[in-house]
């Protein structure tokens, strides 16, 4: 059978799909990310060789958590502090020996979204909330790159904020004032001792609202067409989630057109089908 394997690396879970070529998954594997860098490589081959069941891929799509150098492939994931200049795509590409496509998986996340939206949208933002933080705006197809190979981190924007604990409110980032310290699925936790499934209506409307703050800030120095927002605390919340945060959006953005913002219809596996797709169609959304 002619193969393709999308890798997914993230911060608590990696995942691996071997692809037909209708884009389906012929077998599908996953487990807990060690923290030891040895353990999580031995771990990605694992679940490699379990889907591809034998078989060679004819390419790879890798979707592994940020920063990295696109240019050369190397990856140091900040929520894997073992991971650190790692030359992560010649490593798969070694490995199996075929072309490899590797991207943060925000980015791969995006290039999924918008092959999977038939209305193909010009300048379309994604969003995950999950454990940490992050987003990937295509624009015509391709994506947004800042200076010097660098992924723009919408995630560490500052925001005027409501929390009930703002003493609480830490990024792992260092920086002080980060969205991301409000409202990804580690900051939830640090803030309100409970993961975001269990939070409480009032807590969930904090998020909401500063949620909203941040997709106006990206509204109003974007101005994208389409705003997806995918990751288990995005989906988590749901529909609540998006109309608290649509509320501050149309509140306050008077002088930008306003988004359609939606969730993923891709589900928790954006990222993976993502991989899927740019290791199938070897479409390489690197600019
Ligand atoms: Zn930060």
């Amino acid at each position: 059978m002619t193969l393709w394997l999308a890798l997914d690396i993230g911060g608590t879970r990696s995942r691996a799909a071997a692809v037909t070529n209708t884009g389906a998954f012929a077998r599908r594997a996953q487990a807990a990310t060690p923290l030891a860098l040895e353990a999580g490589v031995e771990l990605i081959w694992r679940l490699a060789d379990d889907v591809l069941a034998g078989e060679r891929p004819q390419a790879v799509g890798v979707s592994i958590g940020g920063p990295l150098d696109w240019r050369n492939g190397r990856v140091s994931p900040l929520h894997q502090p073992a991971w650190r200049d790692i030359p992560f795509r010649d490593m798969v590409a070694g490995r199996f020996g075929c072309p490899v496509y590797l991207d943060v998986d925000t980015n791969i996340a995006v290039a999924g979204e918008y092959l999977a939206d038939p209305t193909r949208p010009q300048r379309l933002l994604y969003l995950t909330l999950s454990t940490g933080m992050g987003g990937g705006f295509l624009v015509g197809g391709r994506i947004y790159r800042g200076g010097d190979a660098a992924h723009p981190e919408v995630a560490h924007q500052a925001i005027p904020f409501r929390c009930r604990h703002p003493e609480r409110a830490v990024c792992e980032c260092g920086s002080e004032g980060c969205l991301e310290a409000l409202i990804s699925g580690n900051g939830i936790r640090r803030i309100y001792g409970v993961p975001a499934e269990e939070l409480d209506p009032e807590a969930w409307s904090e998020v909401a609202y500063n949620l909203g703050q941040g997709l106006r800030n990206l509204t109003v120095i974007c101005a994208p067409d389409v705003i997806v927002l995918a990751g288990s605390v995005a989906l988590g919340g749901g529909a609540p989630l998006l109309a608290g945060a649509l509320q501050v959006l149309h509140r306050n953005v008077r002088i930008v057109p306003i988004p359609q913002v939606r969730l993923s219809t891709l589900g928790p596996d954006s990222a993976l089908i993502g991989a899927a797709t740019v290791a199938r169609l070897g479409y390489d959304p690197v600019g």
